[in-house]
């Protein structure tokens, strides 16, 4: 509830606010969760230490995603120039069985680009991509990025 004390002169009236009250809330910060009364309404932490320490997590645990990610990408380059250079690699094509039992993650990559004469989606992982040949056959070509 608003409660105003009206203060009257001749030309205007000034309202002036009683401090509000909020219900009652548990602080975000996961290792303190402590019920407390926020003195402003979009108050999340009980205080400022609660607030400092939920985002050092937000951000650490972000690092090791996008740690995790380089991780992975690295080991895709390092199977595609691998694969490229063997003899499995043949016609501009290689067998799905073999990229997968070097243990190619399908599921990430750099950035991607529409290959213009195949129509098909080149799945970089920096230096290295891999686009699908033949569905029918499950093939695929490797690309080795053109440095500028
Ligand atoms: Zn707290």
């Amino acid at each position: 509830m608003k409660i105003y004390l009206y203060f009257y002169t001749n030309y205007y009236i000034k309202p002036i606010s009683m401090p509000r009250q909020y219900p009652k809330k548990d602080c975000v910060n996961s290792d303190c969760k402590m019920s407390f009364t926020p003195q402003r309404r979009n108050q999340l932490f009980c205080i400022s230490q609660c607030r400092i320490n939920h985002n050092n997590d937000k951000r650490r645990e972000k690092n090791l995603t996008v740690y995790r990610l380089e991780k992975e990408l690295k080991r895709n380059e390092k199977i595609l120039m691998k694969l490229m250079a063997s003899p499995t690699y043949k016609d501009d094509q290689i067998a799905e069985i073999f990229i997968i039992h070097e243990g190619f993650n399908f599921d990430v990559s750099s950035d991607t680009k529409l290959n213009s004469k195949t129509r098909q989606l080149i799945r970089w992982s920096h230096a290295y991509g891999i686009e699908i040949k033949d569905p029918a056959h499950k093939t695929f070509t490797i690309h080795k990025r053109n440095r500028i």
